[in-house]
């Protein structure tokens, strides 16, 4: 039956709690990570990533003494300019199931998923949301609120979903934000070093020459010299330093666990292997990259919140907080000989593929 029609378009679909946030479903499925709303991490990614760059290439690379500040340029350079380059594809891709992409119209408002008629959203290899028949590997993005292929993790810092169209862009995106950070802390020890050391080598650009003063240094050199005093250049430098080490942190654990899961087959079905994986869907959970969420989990003090804001908004709690207890119906497929996969049971616990 086609959910689309009648008034059941025009209220909000049912509401989910990830984590003990309330997950409303778009009205209008998002085609990528540049659909309206932006995300808020995803702002900050940015601008992380232009002041990063700023100090990177404005402040502290030009302090190096010659040979090195132009190996600093080439190397630094070209992993922030890939990293720019992937982190804008796996943003800009539709991961869409191809027959989404194909026949769906992104400008019509979705249907309210009608629990009465379906069990799940996707039975039998068909959407009942999108109205598409999708491939095995399709789940339902309750962000997107679209069928994505080959769907891994819907992420908030490109504000898009993961799946097989734009996953070697996710993972080179942080891969080379790893290595970029590396760099940076590499340089940043080198100067902090030398100011200690041996000063002299970090004023080795022929504007120091106008400069008598050891208190002062100049900013954005060589274009656009500015000067400021020890203590500002001190400041940012720690700043940048613990920014720095926060994010390398972060992305060093997405980073290690993304490898892994490539190496997830190799894991096998075997008590050691299940361990492996059971340690790191744990190890994933407070990274804030990923949108996953634990059926069982304790949430009583999130929920009694959250049961407020849904109240406030008409929706009915006690319904929404038991789909979110339940396996959610979005993100089994049920396959014609009944029951879900070996595969789906093992699949990342995520209201992302609701
Ligand atoms: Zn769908
Ligand atoms: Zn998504």
């Amino acid at each position: 039956m086609d959910t689309r029609s009648g008034s059941q378009c025009s209220v909000a679909p049912e509401a989910v709690l990830n984590n003990g946030d309330l997950v409303l479903p778009p009205r209008i499925s998002r085609v990528n990570g540049w659909s309206l709303p932006l995300h808020y991490f995803q702002v900050v990614t940015w601008a992380v990533f232009l002041g990063l760059s700023s100090a990177t290439f404005g402040i502290f690379i030009p302090l190096l003494p010659h040979v090195w500040k132009y190996i600093a340029y080439v190397v630094t350079g070209g992993i922030f300019f890939f990293h720019l380059v992937v982190h804008l594809i796996a943003s800009c891709i539709d991961p869409a199931d191809f027959n989404v992409r194909l026949m769906k119209n992104y400008s019509q408002p979705m249907p309210i998923f009608d629990r009465s008629k379906h069990a799940h959203v996707i039975q039998n290899q068909f959407c009942h949301l999108c109205k598409v028949t999708v491939n095995k590997k399709t789940k339902h993005c309750i962000s997107c609120n679209k069928c994505v292929s080959g769907f891994d993790h819907h992420c908030k810092w490109i504000n898009n979903c993961v799946g097989s169209r734009n996953y070697w862009f996710f993972f080179s995106t942080v891969a080379s934000a790893t290595a970029g950070m590396l760099c940076l802390i590499t340089i940043l020890l080198y100067i902090l070093v030398q100011y200690f050391v041996d000063p002299g080598v970090l004023r080795t650009d022929p504007n120091y020459e106008d400069v008598k003063n050891t208190n002062t240094w100049l900013l954005f050199l060589p274009l656009f010299p500015v000067q400021v005093q020890t203590l500002i250049v001190v400041i940012i430098g720690m700043v940048v330093l613990l920014l720095d080490l926060l994010g390398l942190v972060q992305l060093g654990q997405l980073l290690i666990f993304h490898i892994y899961l490539q190496g997830d087959g190799a894991l096998g079905s075997s008590a050691q292997g299940a361990k492996v994986k059971s340690f790191l869907l744990i190890y994933k959970s407070p990274c804030h990259f990923c949108t996953s969420v634990n059926p069982d989990g304790d949430s009583s003090a999130k929920e009694a919140d959250v049961v407020r804001s849904l109240s406030s908004l008409g929706v009915n709690a006690r319904d929404s907080l038991q789909i979110y207890r339940r396996p959610s119906p979005f993100s089994s497929t049920v396959h014609p000989e009944g029951g879900s996969t070996a595969q789906e049971a093992d699949d990342e616990p995520s209201l992302s593929s609701l």
